[in-house]
């Protein structure tokens, strides 16, 4: 039921945002760096090294089962997406990843940002799982994007989380990029120069209906002290930018975690 009602709510949404070029882009280099850490048993994070430890012993970890419809109402974002985006895509080993570039050093203070109870949150980066992390009343979605925010010089702060499903309309903001994601054993980096998020907030409704709860990186460190909003419209895919998308990512999700201090719009 939720997800019929969930596509219904989108189709308006996607015709509504504003159209958009394609962005150009080159290859232009390559490297990252080896994970220590993989998807086989992440109830195991804690225990590989210390600076993990918090990956078991944590009370606010990511993510988490959301009650659907029950939407919250404080901590309202408001948004400030309308600039494009330079930056580089490449594949974290399970998805794409892009990083926005930095402006006169390390400064985001230029990029989209929302502003919730009087802190500026800035785009840094996003990526996304396969599927989602988040479960809405204990359903996963097929994906999801996490636009990973922080403040001006570059500390996450808080995450977007929008789960991605099947549409039968493509959706504008993947199609600017899907062509061009490495696969998930390159280490190539692909510049785009200009990706419009705008795309991305119109497509999940604005976040007019989200759930905020504090929580935690879900890949190790696990870091906590950041701020989840989490959209309660998904955004989403053709079922050709489905495929396209799952051919370049593996699994990815942590497993939704026991609530313990991460209450919901606290
Ligand atoms: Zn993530």
């Amino acid at each position: 039921m939720f997800w019929s009602i969930s596509l219904l709510a989108l189709a308006p949404a996607v015709l509504a945002c504003p159209d958009h070029t394609r962005s150009s882009r080159s290859l232009v280099s390559r490297a990252t760096g080896a994970k220590d850490w993989n998807y086989t048993d992440p109830s195991s994070w804690g225990s590989i090294k210390p600076e993990y430890a918090i990956c078991s012993s944590g009370t606010m970890q990511s993510p988490i089962d959301l009650p659907a419809n029950n939407f919250s109402n404080t901590h309202a974002p408001t948004f400030k997406y309308s600039a494009t985006v330079a930056g580089e895509l490449t594949n974290w080993g399970y998805g794409p990843s892009f990083a926005l570039n930095e402006t006169n050093g390390k400064d985001y203070s230029g990029n989209p940002s929302f502003t919730a109870d009087g802190t500026t949150y800035y785009l840094i980066a996003w990526h996304t799982h396969t599927p989602s992390e988040h479960e809405i009343s204990g359903t996963s979605y097929p994906a999801e994007l996490h636009l990973v925010h922080g403040t001006s010089s570059g500390t996450v702060a808080g995450v977007i989380g929008i789960p991605l499903t099947a549409s039968s309309i493509s959706s504008p903001f993947f199609e600017q990029f899907l062509g061009s994601v490495p696969s998930t054993t390159s280490e190539s980096h692909v510049e785009l120069d200009e990706v419009y998020m705008g795309l991305a907030l119109c497509e999940a409704g604005n976040l007019e209906s989200y759930w905020t709860y504090k929580g935690s990186l879900t890949t190790p460190a696990c870091t906590e002290g950041l701020r989840w909003w989490v959209s309660g419209t998904p955004m989403g895919l053709s079922k050709r930018q489905m495929s396209k998308l799952k051919g370049v990512s593996g699994f990815s999700s942590r497993g939704v975690q026991k609530i313990i201090a991460q209450a919901l719009s606290v």
